[in-house]
């Protein structure tokens, strides 16, 4: 079964005709005509772009925060923790994320603990997870159930695995109405960054779910033949107490013995100067890449154009987050913090993901920001590190196993995986809203069109 998509836009102010069959674009023509039976999709001169990638992204957190209780800042907390206790049924656990942890000198005292969750809800588990995703609080009987009941104040920074294997095995939530998001933002591919032992769960999820999306892994094993694609191995090394160079570099050289890239994961100064010390020693593999970069130095910019690393940012904590960074975030490190144009002009690749649920999944709203760096408040920061309105988008239409790659293109013999907007490219440039999507094709397969179409 062929699609037409007619009237569309390939270049910019040039209208043609695109067909697509067997999952790859067949013809690229101004006069085709429908076959019998083709569905058409009227572009009516919309631009027609390659199908956006995700280049990093929790898919199962992403499926989970739709089913849990979200929080925000500690004020906040209480009464969504109340309301939800009262809808659950007895015994069952609470699960909480979003929660605000506050940042810096400012924060003393002031934190979430077992304590404070036991005066909200003192008798059901409860657990609330930081909104970076590094932080879990536990109230009392939540640690009880896991046989830490004498644990002294619930707080769990960068346990996750060790924690999860004393939970009570979650329920793998439902991706479909995460691919169904997906989709209608035009996005046709992602890189899962969540670090894992293998990718199990996420494949249980997969097939349960209705994902069409092409899904890249950063798990250590991925079995073949399930759809999912082994990518770059993940590593995390704390952002505050980074470990040693040379323990780094060894964890490093293992995963490159396995034939993998590495994605490291830094979003502090310190992390970054270590990491980039320890690929310096193991020495740089192609497809290595840095997860965040948050706080870039030039120092540390000329270190990554030397050893050839890839970037890959979230523009968007910028609108986000910038407020909160420009009280939280040490003076020094505000300049640098998620660099683009500089990355750019020292030479490195760089791509981006939303890094939801962390960040919000909406990759026009990273392009958008990547292009204003406003934060909410209307403050600019950064001003030189803006980026045109076409580089923005190449963040997101270069390969899946190549971020710092250039663009994909559309033309015959490539791949179906296209974005079709609502109006021509220079009007999109000017919006970079993810209401233009007016239609998304996976391998051939339409996953999304706008009711307009
Ligand atoms: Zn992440």
């Amino acid at each position: 079964m062929s699609l037409l998509l007619h009237d569309v836009e390939v270049v910019p102010g040039v209208r043609v005709d695109v067909r697509v069959e067997g999952g790859m674009v067949s013809a690229i023509r101004t006069d085709l005509t429908p076959r019998s039976g083709e569905r058409v999709v009227d572009g009516r001169g919309g631009a027609l772009l390659p199908g956006l990638h995700d280049h990093h992204i929790h898919l199962l957190a992403l499926g989970a925060a739709a089913t849990s209780v979200v929080t925000g800042p500690i004020e906040a907390v209480a009464p969504a923790l109340r309301g939800a206790d009262d809808a659950l049924p007895e015994g069952a656990w609470l699960r909480a994320v979003g929660y605000d942890e506050p940042q810096g000198p400012t924060s003393g005292g002031n934190e979430l603990d077992r304590a404070a969750l036991d005066a909200v809800v003192p008798d059901r588990p409860v657990r609330v997870q930081g909104r970076t995703g590094h932080l879990w609080v536990l109230n009392g009987a939540a640690l009880r159930a896991i046989g830490l009941g004498d644990h002294p104040n619930g707080r769990f920074i960068d346990q996750d695995d060790w924690l999860r294997s004393r939970l009570p095995p979650a329920s793998l939530p439902d991706l479909g109405p995460v691919a169904g998001e997906l989709a209608r933002a035009g996005v046709t591919g992602v890189t899962d960054a969540t670090p894992a032992p293998d990718a199990d769960a996420l494949n249980a999820a997969l097939q349960a779910g209705a994902v069409r999306q092409r899904v890249v892994s950063m798990a250590c094993r991925v079995a073949p033949g399930t759809g999912v694609d082994a990518g770059p191995i993940k590593l995390l090394p704390s952002d505050e107490a980074p470990p040693a160079v040379e323990d780094l570099g060894a964890e490093i050289t293992a995963v490159h013995e396995t034939g993998r890239p590495v994605a490291v994961h830094c979003a502090s100064r310190v992390s970054l100067v270590t990491t980039l010390a320890a690929i310096d020693d193991s020495g740089a593999r192609a497809g290595d890449r840095i997860e965040h970069a948050a706080v870039a130095p030039p120092e540390c910019v000329a270190s990554l154009a030397r050893l050839g690393l890839t970037v890959v940012t979230q523009p968007h904590f910028i609108a986000e987050r910038g407020d909160r960074y420009l009280t939280d975030v040490d003076p020094d490190d505000v300049r640098w913090l998620y660099r683009l144009r500089g990355h750019l002009d020292a030479g490195v690749a760089i791509a981006a993901g939303t890094d939801a649920p962390v960040g919000r999944a909406d990759p026009w709203a990273a392009m958008r920001a990547a292009v204003r760096r406003e934060t909410a408040a209307g403050a600019v920061l950064g001003p030189d590190e803006r980026l045109t309105p076409e580089q923005a988008l190449r963040l997101f239409t270069n390969a899946p196993h190549d971020p710092g790659g250039p663009s994909r293109t559309i033309e015959a013999g490539a791949e179906a995986d296209l974005c079709l907007l609502q109006v021509p490219w220079t009007v999109a440039r000017e919006e970079l809203t993810v209401d233009l999507v007016g239609a998304t094709v996976r391998a051939g397969e339409l996953l999304y069109a706008a009711v307009e179409l």
